[in-house]
């Protein structure tokens, strides 16, 4: 089964001392003795258990450090505003706006975060974070968003600004109300605000979880009954796997094995969790962590034309609502669109048109209040040069429902 790590660090082997700290469950002390000999021992983790990518971030030298290392299976990002350098030092940073954009842009960050607002002593809607997550939202950009817990006494071990009750996930509503394209994934599950975690999540669809840290901290109990209210609440969709790795790596061992031995999770579900909704998170490429080719080809570009917005729920059959986006297609061999649908309950439902062409959606996009991505090849002269118009028809309600919203569109285009 193929995993992807979506909360991990890249810290420095002596972030917490030398010789480094012992694991606080398994006292185990790590053997690595400089950065390159921890991440080795991460590395050969991945090759043990098919992690085929983990995403973690820490500062900005050490993440350029794992991207040398592990080019095609690591997407960093800056863990901000609290963060810990060697050893024990607990300081306070905010990245350079343009300097993010910049990385985001040339692709040395993927994420922005672990946003660390409770070790700050700060709620994610104080105004300090608004111009980064209207960037985030601008270009599409994941937030990995601590959330829920801390080390004991946090308060009074180098973060005097820590409050247990700014962990609570439901404190980002307005943020997403704010920025309904933000695509933010709260870490360590939200624990222990289970109930408000479920209601964030409920509420806001493109919220998932990640359940590291959780997963080898909390005993087995504990841990299922957390997992097991996430997933009867429906959201095994959106829960992903992650180990919070530090510095200790058989933490992606312990991780990986509490997921395993959950009796209540079917091996469909526990694909999900490893593998599946990290992909649509993400916005990955599966056939390329598989070991496959890729969609888009190695010169290839994607080209998002929505993303989160809702207005193409319809209202009546009849409603109708266009998109418009620029295209170069200078040097373009072929094209596809990848359609992300919600709660689709028949392919009659929606007509899309690019430039007036209909273009049929796949039976594959059918789905009763789930999200289901396809992807459709497009015949060549579909797309032109320069403005494409882009368009939805809502035709027919079936069933008498009205439960159709398109919230995701991209075009592939491959040189
Ligand atoms: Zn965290």
């Amino acid at each position: 089964m193929p995993i992807i790590d979506a909360h991990m660090h890249t810290y420095q082997w002596n972030k917490y001392g030398d010789p480094p700290e012992p694991n606080l469950i398994t006292r185990n002390v790590p053997a690595a003795r400089s950065d390159d000999e921890a991440i080795d021992a991460y590395l050969a983790e991945m090759e043990r258990h098919n992690i085929v990518l983990a995403i973690g971030s820490g500062e900005l030298e050490t993440v350029e450090k794992w991207r040398q290392r592990a080019p095609d299976k690591f997407i960093g990002g800056i863990e901000f505003p609290r963060y810990t350098t060697p050893v024990y030092q607990r300081r306070q940073g905010w990245p350079d706006l343009d300097g993010l954009r910049q990385k985001f842009e040339d692709g040395t960050l993927g994420i922005l975060g672990e946003v660390t607002a409770q070790y700050a002593g700060l709620s994610p809607d104080d105004p300090q974070f608004d111009a980064y997550f209207a960037l985030a939202a601008e270009m599409d950009v994941p937030v990995s968003f601590h959330s829920g817990f801390g080390p004991p006494m946090s308060a009074q071990r180098g973060d005097p600004g820590f409050r247990m009750r700014l962990g609570n996930p439901l404190l980002l509503e307005d943020v997403l109300v704010k920025y309904p394209r933000l695509r933010v994934y709260i870490a360590h599950g939200g624990y222990p605000y289970i109930d408000d975690t479920i209601a964030l999540m409920m509420q806001y669809q493109q919220v998932y979880v990640d359940l590291s840290a959780i997963d080898w901290l909390l005993t087995e109990d504990e841990f299922n009954a957390y997992l097991k209210r996430l997933v009867q609440a429906r959201l095994e969709d959106r829960i992903m796997f992650g180990t919070d790795q530090m510095i200790w790596p058989e933490t992606v061992r312990l991780s990986i094995a509490a997921i395993e031995r959950a009796k209540f999770l079917t091996a469909k579900q526990k694909r999900k969790i490893f593998f599946e909704n990290a992909v649509n998170f993400f916005d990955l490429e599966r056939e390329v962590l598989l070991g496959g080719e890729s969609v888009v080809g190695p010169n290839g570009k994607i080209v998002r034309v929505i993303r989160g917005t809702i207005e193409l729920r319809p209202r009546e059959p009849g409603a109708y609502e266009e998109v418009e986006v620029d295209l170069d297609l200078s040097g373009v061999t072929s094209a596809a669109v990848r359609v992300k649908g919600f709660d689709v309950d028949a392919t009659e439902e929606a007509v899309m048109t690019i430039n007036g062409t209909e273009v049929p959606l796949p039976p594959e996009i059918v789905s009763d209040m789930q999200e289901r991505s396809v992807t459709i090849e497009l015949p060549e002269g579909v797309l032109t040069n320069g403005k494409n118009t882009i368009g939805f028809l809502f035709a027919e309600a079936v069933g008498g429902t009205t439960g159709y919203a398109v919230h995701d569109l991209r075009i592939l285009l491959r040189k």
